[in-house]
């Protein structure tokens, strides 16, 4: 753990604009900097740096947060790289990382040595003599040799110990090879090499390590045949595709394939294709098509989807025409949706996946079969209308309950009810039958992760209903903190109607109680709820009103906090009242007017 104190000293020391300047050109526009987000697409800046604040905030997509959060979110950091390069960058200091964090620290960074010592003898050994067979069939399926460097492609020995021996040669021990999952234990004891014979894809990550691999069998006549001493090939069961198993570098569903040599393109793009398999990917990217992304050996995971969202949130998926990859496309718009991804569907013609696609036809097609995708509600009723027979009335209901559990994924109303209209047209049923039917299948409990998921990813205007007062008084709390205290007197955080306002406003309360300084940058870290230093940063961000007597303008802020707070108390007594007549209860009554009154006295004073 790193003290709060020392966190604070880099933050202080560090200076935003300079930081964020140095990835995206900021324009100077009086006390402010903007520049186009680079957290979504926008053609006019809502990107705000302040100089001023040492915080920053799109009014865009709400993306927002100090120097560190900006290193989370726009280079993909994890807190404690961040707060290190941070810091480093401050010349303060960090204390000494726990003994534990130091050692797995350690081990991953011999794993990645590891890696990408496996992958340079793989690739060597693609060059060599016993190479020639699978260079000449990766060259034969069109692959350039540029493309192949670009993607670091190698071959596998066929031989037992290729890779073991190799390493040992560069006195790797074992035992963390194993971990790599290179090297796989024989039950006599003893290791053996887990890819043999195949070519070899390095799965590379944003910090352009490598974290895994994919194998893919050579076809037969090219494997080398050499006598293999002990266990036949059937015990690798010859599956096309043998992955990296996890390890401690590397969790399946977490990393994308390509991304690393595409995130770029994507970004440039503001789209991702994504695609199904190693090869897809790597033709469409030698073909000009580099703006593509591939899950590799898993259904589109949520972590993977919100990787891509850092990029872009539009996505035209390209799967294999055949059913198995129109099944997997099928499966991941639910998520896609979910994750608030604009996604199209590209359909391939019969018989093509994006690999044969991009060699056959090249890019001016491929783009334009993207160009030519398909809306995700369009695509997904038309796959199902092919499959059930919209005729036959169970099969019409089939559909439009497959139909309806993707419209409910969408967290657009708009978009829903647009959805739903088209879903009747199509169908040729009741819109309003539809309706209920949704409304019945969103009252079924989704469980608590997913409503929590939703609400994380949606923080759409957070401040949509909250106060303007409200907010004011929490804005000049988190920019004038010689106020804190005096406001402390005349206010409680109850008194916030919008709960995550009282929230700010308890911490400012007892962070100012216990003597620290309040700021926005480092209240910020202070909330394990994103949505908090969303809306933090936002009042920052935005302008203030122009007064020059702050002091009438706390006042008036609290004056009219304290009367939307009587206005509410009497209507609620009002109600009460009225119930109290209804039920003839003569002493409630007697008390609830004395109540009204003497808050319509305070009022006067
Ligand atoms: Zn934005």
């Amino acid at each position: 753990m790193i003290p709060e104190s020392t966190i604070e000293e880099i933050l202080n020391r560090v200076d935003i604009v300079e930081l964020i300047s140095a990835s995206i050109p900021l324009k100077r526009q009086g006390r402010t900097y903007k520049a186009l987000c680079p957290f979504h697409h926008e053609k006019t800046p809502s990107f705000v740096v302040s100089s001023e604040r040492q915080i920053f905030h799109c009014f865009g997509c709400s993306a927002g947060g100090n120097a560190l959060s900006f290193l989370m979110q726009y280079e993909r950091m994890e807190f404690p790289e961040a707060i290190e390069a941070l810091a480093k960058k401050a010349g303060v200091p960090l204390p000494q990382r726990a003994s534990f964090n130091q050692q797995a620290q350690s081990q991953n960074a011999q794993i990645y040595k590891i890696n990408e010592a496996a992958a340079e003898f793989y690739v060597n050994y693609l060059y060599s003599a016993d190479g020639k067979a699978a260079l000449a069939y990766l060259l034969a399926r069109g692959i350039t040799r540029e493309t192949l460097q670009k993607f670091r492609i190698g071959f596998a020995p066929d031989k037992w110990d290729g890779l073991l021996t190799y390493l040992r040669g560069k006195r790797y021990t074992t035992a963390p090879i194993e971990k790599a999952g290179l090297i796989i234990p024989k039950d006599a004891g003893g290791y053996y090499d887990r890819f043999r014979g195949r070519i070899i894809i390095p799965v590379i990550d944003a910090k352009d390590r490598v974290v895994a691999f994919g194998a893919r069998v050579l076809p037969a006549p090219s494997r080398a045949e050499g006598p293999v001493s002990g266990v036949t090939k059937q015990e690798e069961g010859m599956a096309k595709y043998v992955n990296s198993p996890e390890t401690p570098v590397y969790t399946k569903g977490k990393i994308l394939f390509g991304l690393s040599a595409s995130s770029e393109a994507i970004r440039a793009a503001d789209l991702t294709v994504i695609v199904e398999g190693y090869f897809d990917l790597i033709a469409m990217y030698q073909a000009g098509i580099k703006n593509v992304a591939a899950p590799c050996g898993t259904a589109l995971t949520v972590e993977q989807i919100r990787l891509l969202k850092r990029y872009s949130q539009n996505v035209v998926m390209a799967y294999d025409a055949d059913s198995a990859g129109q099944m997997a496309a099928l499966r991941s718009l639910g998520p896609l949706a979910e994750e608030g991804m604009r996604v199209r569907v590209a359909s391939l013609p019969g018989g093509y996946d994006p690999d044969s696609y991009a060699r056959a036809f090249g890019r001016e097609k491929f783009l334009e079969l993207i160009a030519s995708s398909k809306d995700v509600f369009d695509y997904k009723l038309g796959a199902l209308k092919s499959r059930y027979n919209p005729a036959n009335l169970s099969d019409k209901a089939a559909i439009a309950s497959e139909m309806l559990s993707l419209i409910i994924k969408f967290n657009n109303e708009i978009l829903k009810s647009a959805y739903l209209k088209k879903l009747a047209e199509g169908l040729k049923v009741d819109e309003g039958a539809l309706l209920s039917e949704l409304k019945k299948i969103s009252a079924r409990p989704q469980g608590a992760q997913a409503a929590g998921r939703t609400a994380a990813v949606h923080p759409v205007s957070p401040l949509l209903n909250s106060l303007p007062t409200e907010r004011l008084l929490v804005k000049l709390m988190l920019e004038e903190s010689e106020i804190i205290e005096h406001l402390k007197e005349r206010i409680a955080p109850c008194d916030f109607r919008d709960s995550a306002l009282s929230r700010i406003a308890s911490r400012i309360f007892d962070l100012s109680g216990s003597g620290k300084k309040v700021d926005a940058k480092t209240i910020i870290g202070q909330f394990e709820d994103a949505r908090m230093s969303k809306i933090i940063c936002e009042l920052t961000a935005c302008e203030g009103p122009k007064v020059t007597d702050r002091h009438k303008l706390i006042n008036d802020c609290i004056g009219r906090l304290k009367d939307d707070m009587r206005k509410i108390k009497q209507r609620e007594i009002s109600e009460q009242i009225r119930l109290a007549e209804a039920s003839k209860n003569e002493f409630r009554l007697r008390e609830l007017l004395t109540e009204f009154q003497s808050l319509s006295r305070t009022r006067k004073t």
